[in-house]
């Protein structure tokens, strides 16, 4: 026993001492940095391997890359294109021709499919950047809701290959069961949350949480398997550690979007791999545009219920254009997406943030966001592919100036054919980012992130970790061993101090 402990007291010291010294190297590889910034390819190559914490706003369903979506796809499944819309549907009848298994002989289809699939040769004659995006999802569905696991996969190895260490990924693996359960108990009128709940809760929602969990199982079988975690040559991706997000189809009608509300909040407090909730589809979509301020009611009811479960939110998520053309009767009601995010449902971090300049009262948002630090997830390739914002419409300086903790993400890598390290060249060349801002940037990811416990550091400044790490003790350790937060702040501090230590000389 004594020995096993003075292994552990060993190990623990090596990690503490070389972990306080990574401040040594950490001015050389900043002077590195500044002297590749305006060569792209060096540049492109130094943050491929620079440490980026995590990547907390992917999308299981947009994640995959096209190429690998149809390697997925098996004969038996009899999925089937479209060759107007390249929509693939299941069809035990479909014609050789349209077959996707034997789409890799046609290289001119695949191109024009995988085309269809992502923002790959986007041009914007024949359609907007945001109507080809959200498209996309739909084309390919039929995949990515029976291969979850193979995605999760492909997202941990790519997520290892760029020296991240941790994701979480929006999901929703019951198979609408919570939507369909809705859809069968009815509406209740006026919108009392109490009676729906209580009636959703009677009518078994209890067997929805258990899907979940059963499907998240199956899904990390079929992951780990992939990856070969269990053998002796597993795949970096099994280092990766992967959170979910229970996700809600904001455009439904009000008892489905509750019923999945709750169904989210529910299984964040029953499974621990689900660490909080989040609102998807298009934020300028018709419903939900017309019942954005009710969908932030029903949060706020959820999270008085639950106030340990954490959240994230779409919001902002639009430019100019699409506020103006907003027809569900209300013109304010397009210019308070923000505020009403954050005065009405307060979430611990908001999703893209991009139309701050267009919300009627800019001076309470930014007082609201810094008074919770509420970190925004910036997504610099999809607002540009979706929202044609980019360059310097794009807010993510004055975030910056505005001391608004902002973290790089990708929403998402297989759509947007842009991969978290490419975010960060675009980031770092684009807003001509210090090296410690960059460092920051990937270290709100974790901060920020919805794993359970404390921080290692007081603030986000990141100036100094608590006062029970600020020296090398063994209170440290067991401080690291209680708190997975910590624990993965101090996992990225390692990374950074091996990346660091590559710039010695
Ligand atoms: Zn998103």
């Amino acid at each position: 026993m004594r020995v096993v402990q003075s292994i552990f007291v060993f190990a623990y010291l090596l990690i503490t001492s070389a972990v306080y010294a990574v401040s040594i190297n950490e001015n050389k590889a900043a002077n590195y940095f500044d002297s590749i910034k305006k060569d792209p390819e060096l540049l492109s190559s130094f943050l491929k391997a620079f440490p980026k914490g995590a990547d907390i706003h992917t999308h299981i369903s947009g994640a995959s890359f096209s190429e690998n979506l149809i390697s997925y796809a098996s004969p038996s499944e009899n999925l089937c294109v479209d060759l107007q819309t390249f929509a693939v549907s299941t069809n035990a009848n479909c014609p050789l021709s349209q077959q996707l298994n034997s789409m890799s002989t046609n290289q001119a289809l695949l191109d024009n499919l995988i085309d269809a699939w992502s923002m790959r040769h986007f041009s914007s004659n024949k359609e907007s950047g945001h109507d080809h995006f959200f498209a996309t999802f739909g084309k390919f569905n039929a995949i990515t809701h029976t291969h979850r696991g193979d995605i999760l996969a492909e997202m941990a190895d790519r997520a290892a290959l760029q020296n991240e260490i941790y994701l979480e990924v929006m999901v929703a693996p019951d198979d609408k069961a919570a939507i369909n359960l809705s859809k069968k108990i009815g509406c209740i009128a006026n919108n009392d949350y109490d009676a729906m709940r209580q009636k959703l809760l009677q009518a078994k929602l209890d067997e929805v949480i258990t899907l979940i969990s059963k499907n998240a199982d199956h899904d990390e079988d079929v992951m780990r398997n992939k990856m070969q975690c269990d053998s002796a040559n597993p795949h970096a991706g099994c280092n990766i550690k992967m959170r979910y997000l229970y996700q809600v189809s904001r455009e439904q009608e009000p008892c489905a979007v509750f019923a999945q509300l709750l169904a989210g909040f529910e299984v964040a407090v029953k499974d621990t791999r689900f660490v909080g909730v989040n609102m998807v589809q298009p934020e300028d979509g018709k419903i939900a545009m017309r019942d954005y301020s009710l969908h932030m009611q029903m949060v706020r009811y959820l999270h008085s219920l639950y106030p340990q479960v954490k959240f994230s939110l779409h919001a902002g998520e639009l430019n100019k254009e699409l506020i103006e053309k907003d027809t569900s009767g209300d013109a304010f009601l397009a210019h308070t997406h923000m505020l009403n995010a954050l005065t009405i449902a307060s979430p611990n971090r908001i999703g893209h943030g991009v139309d701050i300049f267009y919300e009627y009262n800019i001076g309470l948002i930014v007082s609201a966001m810094q008074k919770h630090a509420t970190l925004v997830e910036v997504n610099l390739t999809s607002n540009e592919d979706v929202l044609n914002i980019q360059g310097k419409s794009h807010p993510l300086p004055f975030y910056l100036q505005h001391h608004i903790p902002v973290t790089l993400s990708t929403d998402d890598e297989g759509v947007t054919r842009s991969l978290l390290s490419d975010e960060y060249v675009k980031a770092a060349s684009t807003y001509n980012l210090s090296y410690l801002q960059l460092k920051n940037l990937a270290r709100n990811s974790i901060h920020y992130a919805f794993l359970p416990g404390e921080s290692l550091w007081t603030n986000h400044d990141y100036a100094s970790y608590v006062p029970v790490c600020a020296k090398e003790t063994d209170d440290c350790q067991v401080f690291l061993n209680r708190n997975e937060k910590a624990n993965m702040e101090w996992k990225l501090e390692k990374r950074f101090m091996e990346f660091e230590n590559r710039y010695q000389s």
